[in-house]
């Protein structure tokens, strides 16, 4: 885990916003969402490793917005402590914010874009992966990664399930010019990471 390369997504939609892996410092988060004048109203992470969730819980709790995360990955986060530590960012309170469960299924975001939560287990039990069927992106935590497949040493981490959820994600034959944008690194394209697996 290299939590300086950790790619959040913020997705606006008029003056109301989503934050995807919610890494980071919650006073940076603050400063971009009052200088863009935006409404937090919800945070999702696609698993429960520190640095995709740092800033959650108390993002959550300020903004007084739900937080959702699978709950199999409930015992990662206070575990991510120790990772905190090491990079000296500040540590997620014991008494925390608890996530809402995020089931595999069709849902929307902000009124009107829809989302579908596709299961990803392999690299913590409960890791998920998001896909905007409209806007064709992909957002895929660190299940895969533009040169590479997620690390399952972690607490969670299960490599057979991963390549299940890897052939899984190939099975659905997503778009080849859909945007995939990685937990860690630089972000490709589904044809360039279909090449790796079919
Ligand atoms: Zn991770």
């Amino acid at each position: 885990m290299e939590p300086e390369f950790t790619n959040s997504v913020l997705v606006t939609s008029g003056e109301d916003s989503v934050i995807f892996d919610a890494w980071g410092r919650v006073d940076d988060w603050q400063k971009l969402l009052e200088s863009r004048k935006l409404n937090l109203r919800a945070i999702y992470a696609t698993h429960g490793h520190s640095d995709h969730i740092s800033a959650a819980p108390e993002l959550a709790r300020i903004y007084n917005v739900p937080w959702y995360m699978n709950l199999r990955d409930l015992p990662l986060v206070l575990w991510g402590n120790q990772i905190l530590d090491f990079w000296e960012l500040p540590r997620i309170s014991d008494d925390f914010v608890r996530p809402n469960d995020l089931h595999a299924g069709k849902t929307k975001i902000l009124g009107d874009i829809d989302m579908e939560i596709i299961a990803a287990p392999g690299h913590s039990a409960g890791g998920v992966m998001f896909y905007f069927p409209e806007y064709k992106i992909l957002i895929s935590g660190d299940t895969i990664f533009r040169d590479g497949v997620g690390r399952t040493d972690l607490p969670g981490g299960n490599a057979d399930e991963l390549h299940k959820t890897i052939s899984d994600l190939m099975a659905r034959n997503l778009p080849d010019d859909t945007y995939v944008v990685h937990g860690h690194g630089m972000d490709s394209m589904m044809k360039d990471i279909k090449k790796r697996y079919l």
